[in-house]
């Protein structure tokens, strides 16, 4: 009889979205699993980030474990307006009377992702899925038959596989010998939150106001989300981003934006220059590690790419895992783990490449770019559809990764 690696806990480091995907994933697929996260349980996650949750995340997430996903669609909201304005000047708006859509799951929810981890960690409770807090991997040792893997609290864990979903920071990628590899952007970002206030709310819409003026001609974007507003700010030549964040700075971009009465709803700031890069591989030489979400790779945040495939990844590693696991064939087990490989760099070549035409349309260097910019701007009052490229593009095109074929005829 031939040993498989069945009964064996599957590792995860990191108990962020994508660390927690997975556990929910393996799990859901019958792999037993535990989770080692570097911090403590009582740790703050800030900052409302990956807020836009796709459709396809959604079902996701309600298929590896069912209520999952509705409860984000329950808690999160779906804006039903659209609209763009050009240094001062409205130059389209639509609104929608079903804006989710009509299937089961809307097109997306807007919800913070601290929300979005608490019912992961909830769902993890209903499993039965442990987290180790203060558990942080330092080593990673890896060989045909398994990982040998020490964490901060003193322990050794001999286990078939590791998913790495240590972030952007990830130790198991740099212990396994991968390298992140790409851009960063030349802007500067301010990103706020501002919390709901209970009077006279703004309505729920998404604006892209293009060098709006009472901002200092800067390009801003305000997105609603349960309980508040993500106000985003982009640099321009010669700010100090830092200054920027003061919260003197911050009420008076938030009273220009937003009016008086959100003055002193800032509940979070904070700047970013965004990097665009990916692990030259996303797995080790013996195909006992992978590496999900931002251990994988980073993306700027346009077209909400971030977490949404580092939940992709998860749910493709849950699958390559538990086939593996269950091989009697090691080549079997290797080539399911390659396949994942194959798959998910893709996905990141394309979301970055998305990504990236989204930053490159904001930094605005293209000459070709800014031209274009400006004749639909002249062009948004006679022609709907010019108006319409100004509110899209800034996000970058739609599509998601094309499905990689494995060679065979
Ligand atoms: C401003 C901003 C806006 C964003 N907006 C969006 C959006 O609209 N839509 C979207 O999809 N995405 C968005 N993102 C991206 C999204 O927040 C990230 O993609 C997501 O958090 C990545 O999840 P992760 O689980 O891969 O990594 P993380 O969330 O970074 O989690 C990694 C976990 O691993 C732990 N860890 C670190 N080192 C170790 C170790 N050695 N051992 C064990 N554990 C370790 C960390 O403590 C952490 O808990 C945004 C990001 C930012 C910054």
């Amino acid at each position: 009889m031939i040993e498989t690696d069945a009964d064996r806990p599957v590792l995860v480091a990191g108990a962020g979205p994508t660390g927690m995907t997975t556990a929910l994933a393996l799990h859901a697929r019958g792999v037993p699993v535990t989770i080692v996260e570097a911090e403590s349980e009582d740790r703050d996650r800030s900052g409302s980030r990956a807020i836009y949750v796709h459709g396809t995340t959604l079902r996701t997430l309600e298929r590896i474990h069912p209520g999952l996903g509705m409860d984000l669609v329950e808690e999160g909201l779906v804006w039903p307006t659209r609209r763009t304005c050009w240094r001062g000047k409205e130059v389209f708006s639509r609104t929608y009377d079903n804006p989710g859509g009509s299937g089961d799951v809307p097109h997306f929810s807007s919800i913070p992702q601290v929300r979005t981890e608490a019912y992961m960690r909830e769902a993890l409770d209903a499993a039965g899925i442990d987290i180790h807090w203060d558990a942080a991997v330092e080593t990673v040792e890896t060989s045909p038959d398994g990982v040998r893997v020490e964490t901060a609290d003193g322990r050794t864990w001999d286990v078939p596989y590791l998913v790495g979903a240590d972030g952007g920071g990830s130790t198991v990628r740099n212990e396994i010998g991968a390298n992140f590899d790409g851009d960063q952007s030349e802007n500067s970002f301010i990103i706020a939150d501002v919390d709901e206030v209970d009077e006279d709310p703004l309505p729920l819409e998404r604006l892209f106001h293009y060098d709006d003026p009472s901002v200092g001609g800067r390009n801003v974007l305000l997105v609603p989300f349960t309980g508040g507003w993500r106000l985003d700010v982009q640099c321009i030549e010669g700010d100090d981003p830092e200054e920027l964040c003061s919260d003197e700075q911050m009420r008076e971009f938030v009273t220009a934006v937003m009016g008086e009465r959100y003055a002193d709803n800032v509940s979070w700031v904070s700047s970013y220059k965004f990097l665009q890069v990916m692990a030259d591989t996303f797995v080790d030489e013996h195909r006992r590690v992978l590496l999900v979400g931002e251990a994988a790779h980073l993306l700027a945040p346009f077209g909400a790419r971030g977490m949404n495939s580092g939940i992709a990844d998860a749910d493709e590693a849950a699958s390559a895992i538990a086939a593996a696991y269950r091989a009697r064939v090691d080549a079997v087990a290797r080539d399911e783990v390659e396949l994942y490989a194959a798959r998910r760099e893709k996905a990141a070549e394309y979301n970055l490449a998305a990504a990236g035409q989204a930053l490159e349309y904001l930094q605005g260097e293209n000459p070709a770019t800014v031209l274009r910019k400006e004749a639909a701007a002249s062009l948004a009052d006679h022609f709907e559809v010019a108006g319409e490229y100004l509110d899209d593009a800034p996000y970058g095109p739609h599509g998601s990764p094309p499905i990689v074929t494995t060679g065979n005829y």
